[in-house]
């Protein structure tokens, strides 16, 4: 049996990042920056009033006080968005709103709170400091800086800052596009009856959402039955549109396992077995005229879902130029012993929990059987067991790695 270090390290040799797109800037959205975004103008623009209230020379009034306020003649009305240059003189104030640009002259902003609020002439009753409630221009990003450098993974306040500098387009590796294919005579889709010996399709949405946390744009094909001819005009049709493609199923010894077959066809897949629990039956290889790389899972649900985690995650995500490929995997205190088979590194689900101490305690879920959705549902890591070890007594310490997707 093949190690899944190899594997995985074969796997991730044949997935190539995707060439650079230009994208509008909301679309870039989850993307990683594949250029240097140098701002073209300074943040603030220009200097303005970070308070509603009105600008004045600080020396004007440094007696005023609750008692004794200033009184000063308001000159100009000043609201965010006036685009005329103003200025005030020696004794004169003008009323400013947040955002607005300061006049020339000004040297601090009152807060309308400390005023009477006053149109034609304003009472002020404290004094303000120079330079009090000024954003100045530059202070948050200079002319000329790299406010975002190729590599950066764009979240929502990177957006934000895009369109802050007035890109309103940027160079991104796009989103891999991924379709998920359930193959099995037995799948229906949810929301149907169900016959003796049907089950409802769910690795289809299981990796589908996955897919979609890794960062993919994925499209789910509703079930297809265990029929080679259904099955390669699905795969052709579904090729137009796939960076990647992964089916679940048909991929064992069975009678009616007619993935391996149809993918013949249509490129090279290597179907092998690989020392791993769950998961051993892994196909990868590409197919049709762009070499669309393919995963072929296996179709018991947790053997699906983990190696989705362990091999398919990691290339979805090279191929989006993520700069960080696999999960964090944190040392935690096993919590209950567990037997993992001999040659085989075994992905056990548990829950994993932060002890008062700031180090990790882990349980492993119940039967690690593969067909047990109820307990992958609940878990929140995968302890690692390496390939050599069979059994991990209690308090001993384990790797296990995070699935982040839980968030309690
Ligand atoms: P297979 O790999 O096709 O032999 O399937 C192995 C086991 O996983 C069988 O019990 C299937 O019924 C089950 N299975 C296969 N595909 C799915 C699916 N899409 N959703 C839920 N269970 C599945
Ligand atoms: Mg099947």
């Amino acid at each position: 049996m093949k190690r899944v270090a190899d594997h995985l390290s074969d796997v991730l040799e044949a997935i190539r990042p995707l060439p650079p797109l230009d994208v509008h800037v909301l679309d870039a959205h989850g993307c990683v920056l594949t250029e240097d975004v140098v701002a073209p103008w300074p943040l603030p623009q220009f200097d303005n009033s970070a308070m509603d209230g009105y600008a004045v020379r600080a020396e004007d009034v440094t007696e005023a006080s609750d008692d004794e306020p200033v009184e000063l003649p308001v000159v100009a009305d000043i609201a965010a968005g006036d685009t005329r240059v103003t200025a005030i003189g020696p004794g004169l104030s003008a009323r400013i709103m947040t955002g607005a640009p300061i006049p020339a002259g000004a040297d601090a902003i009152v807060p309308v709170e400390l005023t009477d609020g006053g149109t034609a002439r304003v009472r002020i009753a404290a004094p303000p400091k120079p330079g009090a409630h000024f954003r100045r221009a530059g202070e948050d990003v200079g002319e000329g800086d790299v406010v975002l450098g190729a590599g950066a993974y764009l979240g929502a306040p990177q957006i934000g800052l895009l369109a802050a500098v007035g890109r309103d387009r940027v160079m991104v590796r796009p989103k891999p596009r991924v379709v998920v294919i359930s193959t099995g005579s037995e799948l229906v889709e949810p929301g149907n009856p169900l016959l003796m010996g049907q089950i409802t399709d769910s690795n289809s949405f299981t990796l589908t959402a996955a897919a979609r946390e890794a960062g993919a744009i994925a499209y789910r094909i509703p079930p297809v039955r265990d029929d080679p001819e259904t099955l390669l005009g699905l795969i052709e049709d579904q090729l137009v549109r796939a960076d990647l493609v992964i089916t679940t199923g048909g991929v064992s010894a069975g009678a009616y396992d007619v993935v391996k077959s149809v993918l013949s066809q249509l490129g090279t897949v290597n179907f092998e077995k690989v020392a791993m629990q769950p998961g051993k039956p892994q196909g990868f290889g590409t197919i049709g005229e762009e070499s669309t790389p393919i995963f072929t899972l296996p179709g018991n649900p947790v053997s699906a879902f983990v190696s989705f985690e362990v091999f398919v995650r990691p290339a979805i995500r090279k191929m989006f130029g993520a700069a960080r490929l696999h999960r964090s995997s944190v040392k935690a205190v096993l919590q209950e012993s567990l037997r993992s088979p001999d040659g085989r590194r075994q992905f056990a689900r548990a829950r994993l929990q932060p002890s008062s101490d700031g180090s990790y305690l882990v349980t492993p879920l119940g039967a690690q059987e593969s067909h047990r959705l109820g307990d992958l549902a609940y878990a929140n890591s995968l302890i690692v067991v390496p390939e050599h070890i069979t059994e991990v007594a209690a308090g001993q310490v384990v790797d296990a790695m995070r699935l982040e997707s839980r968030k309690d």
